[in-house]
């Protein structure tokens, strides 16, 4: 079977004298992991086009064994830039390992493929505050892949906005200062509130596209983060050296 997709390398390994391993994010068939033969050579025409975070259109065989061997990979985007500067760099790899946690295999993944170009992107235009990027790919990917928090409304009593709401990072449940449970909760003021409620509900397009003060930024890619870990239950080693880099 042939498989005609785009896509980008969220991981290498190299197996083998000869061959590379990469995984990628592919619009028509999800998560797939795929080998590179004679991807350790320079000479191979397909080395720099499945480089890691390369976005490629790519001709990717399924053997009879299961197995996926790139054929044939242009490269499309490279992120170049990207390249230059090790803190957008690092993020951006763990942009990617969570992808690959959350993305489906097996089937299409559009929608996690465009947030991830577009955080990306985002990340090397520098016109976005790199945590608030950081902060819509991670829940927007949990939000997409069935680990949606509930912020409609207080999970007791329904009511909608109030000074202050509280969350539960254990059931992903809002409640308000009425309602609130002896159980830990974060305590989260009305702009965190929206941004969250913004991150999970608008349009794929639109989901960049807002603001929040600098402190709020900082709260909200702590809750985010914390967020993302709990629901799938581990740590991210890209994400440790990312906050190496930086004072967050
Ligand atoms: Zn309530």
């Amino acid at each position: 079977m042939t498989l005609r997709t785009d896509g980008i390398v969220i991981r290498e390994q190299t197996t083998g004298e000869q061959d590379r391993l990469v995984t990628i994010l592919t619009r028509e068939n999800g998560v797939i992991k795929g080998f590179v033969n004679g991807g350790r050579n320079p000479k191979n025409r397909n080395v720099s086009s499945t480089g890691l975070l390369c976005y490629s259109d790519f001709t990717i065989e399924k053997t009879k064994k299961d197995v996926y061997v790139i054929k044939e990979a242009t490269a499309k985007e490279v992120f170049f830039s990207l390249r230059d500067n090790i803190t957008s760099l690092s993020l951006a790899q763990y942009f990617a390992e969570i992808s690959g946690e959350l993305s489906p295999r097996e089937e299409n993944a559009a929608e996690y493929l465009s947030l991830l170009l577009n955080s990306i992107y985002l990340l090397t235009n520098k016109k976005k505050d790199a945590r608030l990027i950081k902060s819509v790919t991670e829940l927007r990917l949990c939000a997409i892949s069935g680990y949606m928090p509930n912020l409609v409304s207080c999970h007791e009593c329904g009511r909608f906005e109030s000074e202050t709401m509280y969350f539960s990072l254990e059931t992903g449940m809002l409640f308000c200062e009425s309602c609130k449970s002896s159980e830990k909760l974060l305590k989260l003021g009305p702009g965190i509130i929206s941004a969250m409620r913004h991150i999970c509900f608008s349009a794929p397009e639109k989901v960049f596209s807002f603001s929040l003060s600098a402190d709020g930024i900082a709260a909200l890619s702590d809750l985010t983060e914390r967020y993302l870990r709990k629901v799938t239950l581990r740590n991210y080693k890209t994400l440790d050296f990312y906050k190496t880099m930086t004072d967050i």
